[in-house]
């Protein structure tokens, strides 16, 4: 489904990301783990248009969307949320969702403003955020302010969701839950998820396969089980964490 072909994205002198090559399978759920600073972040940019990669490709459902900006790429069917929330804060916590609903789908259904309100509302529920209609991201919490990224990417309708650090701040309760909600949510709806964390332990048990980056380059992908007894990746956490 999605295929990176030696990504590369400087900044300044910087190498953030270092001929990133890996590929994604349909139905896949993917770990992308790695120490603050790797690149996890900057990789979820360039797939999602919001940076351009100075070198490689990147191909998804064998198009070539490279460089393309970040509403075609949602329209093509990746969704994302970002690690520091960027709600819409002019308009309400629902009316966030509601406008993925109307503006992140192309050639779907027509939705009216009530009927995205109340497909928002529906996802709100999925979601697990339970808030008033008029709340505005503002009142929220930074957890809560996660929780509404997810909604809201969910209602572009994604074929493939990025996740970023959702899960940061949790307790390791709150963790376990969140992860069992989102595998849930994944298979309802049947999306293929890349789900970024710097903490190894929080995604371990959910995903299928996990992909390493240290230093803008991937040093280890495979099991949870093996990646995790890989010396390199020991190293990459004991010399940061
Ligand atoms: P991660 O998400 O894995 O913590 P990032 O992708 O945010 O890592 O950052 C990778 C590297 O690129 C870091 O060294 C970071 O300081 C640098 N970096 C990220 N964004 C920018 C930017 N906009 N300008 C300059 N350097 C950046
Ligand atoms: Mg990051």
């Amino acid at each position: 489904m999605l295929e990176l072909r030696s990504v590369t994205k400087y900044f300044g002198g910087l190498a953030a990301l270092k001929d990133v090559s890996f590929t994604v399978r349909e139905g896949e759920f993917v770990g992308l783990i790695g120490p603050n600073g790797s690149g996890k972040t900057t990789l979820f940019h360039c797939i999602t248009g919001v940076l351009k990669p100075n070198a490689g490709k990147i191909i998804f459902i064998e198009n070539d969307i490279t460089g393309l900006t970040p509403d075609k790429i949602c329209h093509a069917g990746i969704a994302r949320t970002f690690q520091i929330p960027k709600p819409f804060k002019s308009i309400t916590a629902v009316e966030n969702v509601a406008a993925g609903i109307l503006f992140g789908n192309i050639g779907d259904t027509h939705y009216s403003q009530r009927d995205a309100r109340q497909e928002a509302q529906k996802l709100m529920d999925l979601v697990g955020l339970n808030v008033d209609e008029s709340v505005l991201p503002d009142q929220l919490n930074v957890i809560s302010l996660r929780i509404l990224e997810l909604g809201r990417a969910l209602a572009t309708k994604p074929k493939l969701l990025l996740l970023d650090e959702i899960a940061s701040g949790l307790t390791q309760a709150e963790i376990s839950e969140a992860s069992l909600r989102l595998k849930r949510i994944r298979e309802e709806m049947g999306i293929t998820v890349i789900w970024v964390e710097h903490i190894m332990s929080a995604l371990m048990n959910v995903v299928e396969r996990v992909v390493v980056l240290d230093y803008g380059q991937v040093i280890a992908d495979g099991k949870p089980s093996e990646v995790s007894q890989d010396e390199k990746v020991i190293e990459a956490y004991l010399g940061k964490e």
